[in-house]
């Protein structure tokens, strides 16, 4: 990215010009711990190899398994519990709207995983149409933690107010193989059951990370002896939990990191919790040698526009269908390729256009600013909801790194998604939605629902085509699973409308 001026085409220059500008925060810390425990492990770097090694076959498996129908699908899938820890001082907590607006960001953000990983993003209007085939359905639900580890009612979220304003450079602490702060009870708050929740804190980052959004300890980072199992889940910046719309619900009071406002940290680093990767593969200023070499580089060696003596094979992201990507993009860029986004200096292999489309600086797993961020491609889909919808043991990958199934176990208690009654809390349209399931999808024929029936009362649920007919109905019988035949309709789009006493949740199915 610097040396062949003469090559560039206006295109790159403006992809040059975002990469220049030194006021963007680091956004996403994975890259930097990357480079610090290659620094400090050498071996590390062997580690992430095959952990991205095996993404691609686990999103080919999924493709695969998905279109298996139902009767391979055994066992129900609900809803991933999250709980939020919140360790702030008492400014930032003020910051957040206190109380009021902790409930509000906490819902919105559950809000806002539903829409972006369920393919219900509002703002997917504005994907180019180059793109539109690769927008595509993870399929995996979130909902509050109303249950803690006790058996306890709980709002979804626990607050520690620490003294100061330090949580002393939270999620960079596994450079240095010690407890986060922030995870330890007493100087922060300790995780729930990792095989049940998904924790994510919510924080102040201090020290040398003050430009930091997020940052993630996956599974496979414990599995492979990298991080304690307490450290498993998300950090992300206190002010960018929740959203302050459209996509999210009412946002409360309070500051937002704008223009991080509209929940996609957690959305990305949840793609980071499910072991995707940047689709430029973590080459770049903070890379590390010899596998993410220093500076935006091709995943091919020989001359490019990135490199006028390019000898070194940059990184990827693993997946085939996010394009050659030299480095992370910022901001709200310009779309200048018809159909599709823009072409970095990785566009050319040889004589072959690797970017037809341009790059994926539309995915959520980029550094575009959270309006400038769309979707998840296909491959990236797929290889997230092999670790989450596909029960352990049903396929491996590179042993013990990204192994299909790893996080299923959260998708395996819906007690836990209840409200309890004795808070007097009712569930809110969002946690009614978010605990509702509608599997398989696409389906051959028959679908199965699963609802919360303790939570909510169920009326009916009716199944209209796309001219708004309806094609079947069956009323609700106090029961969490339900299951309907549509094996004699024609294949297609349909809308599952779930009736409840306070409201309804629409899902929609393909038949295939
Ligand atoms: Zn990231």
């Amino acid at each position: 990215m610097k040396k062949t001026i003469l090559l560039l085409s206006a295109v790159i220059w403006s992809c040059t010009m975002a990469f220049a500008q030194t006021a963007h925060p680091t956004k996403c810390g994975m890259q930097k711990k990357h480079a610090a425990m290659i620094a400090k492990h050498p071996e590390y770097a062997q580690f992430l190899k095959d952990q991205k090694a095996s993404l691609q076959p686990a999103a080919d498996f999924y493709k695969q398994y998905k279109m298996q129908g139902s009767e391979e699908r055994t066992t129900a899938i609900s809803a991933v519990p999250i709980i939020f820890h919140i360790v702030v001082d008492s400014a930032q907590f003020n910051d957040m709207g206190g109380t009021a607006g902790i409930i509000k960001r906490c819902d919105s953000q559950i809000a806002v995983l539903n829409h972006d990983y369920n393919q219900e993003n509002s703002d997917s209007v504005l994907i180019p149409s180059g793109w539109k085939t690769l927008y595509s359905n993870v399929g995996i639900h979130f909902g509050l933690a109303r249950v803690d580890p006790s058996g306890n009612c709980s709002p979804g979220y626990e607050v520690k107010i620490i003294a100061g304003t330090t949580t002393a450079d939270a999620g960079f602490d596994v450079e240095n193989e010690t407890s986060p702060l922030e995870k330890t009870a007493g100087t922060g708050l300790a995780a729930w059951d990792n095989t049940k929740y998904y924790n994510v804190w919510c924080v102040n980052y201090t020290g040398g990370s003050t430009d930091l959004l997020g940052i993630t300890t996956a599974k496979s980072d414990v599995t492979g002896g990298w991080a304690a199992s307490g450290e498993m889940g998300v950090d992300i910046l206190y002010n960018t939990l929740g959203s302050t719309g459209p996509t999210g619900s009412d946002p409360g009071t309070g500051s937002w990191f704008t223009p991080y406002n509209l929940g996609r940290t957690l959305t990305h680093e949840t793609g980071h919790f499910f072991e995707i990767w940047h689709p430029w593969g973590d080459d770049g200023p903070y890379g590390g040698a010899p596998y993410y070499p220093g500076d935006g580089y091709c995943p091919w060696s020989g001359v490019t526009a990135c490199s006028a003596a390019d000898t070194v094979i940059g990184a990827d992201d693993g997946l085939d269908d996010t394009p050659p990507e030299s480095q992370a993009v910022y901001g709200s860029p310009t779309y200048t390729i018809a159909g599709g986004t823009y072409n970095d200096c990785c566009n050319m292999h040889g004589s072959v256009n690797t970017q037809p489309i341009g790059i994926a600086c539309l995915s959520y797993m980029d550094y575009t600013d959270d309006g400038a961020m769309h979707m998840f491609t296909t491959d990236q889909a797929n290889a997230m909801a092999s670790m989450v919808l596909v029960p352990a043991g049903s396929a491996t990958g590179a042993t013990g790194y990204g192994t299909i199934g790893e996080n299923y176990n959260l998708t395996q208690n819906p007690s836990l998604l209840i409200a309890c009654t004795s808070t007097g809390v009712a569930p809110s349209p969002t946690e009614l939605k978010s605990s509702l399931s509608v599997y398989p999808n696409p389906t051959s024929g028959e679908i199965n629902i699963s609802v919360n029936s303790q939570a909510e009362t169920l009326n009916n649920i009716v199944v209209v085509n796309l001219l708004g007919q309806q094609v079947a109905v069956i009323n609700g019988q106090n029961k969490d699973y339900y299951s309907i035949d549509l094996s004699g309709l024609s294949k297609g789009i349909y809308f599952v409308k779930c009736n409840f006493a306070s409201g309804s949740v629409t899902r929609k199915i393909l038949l295939q």
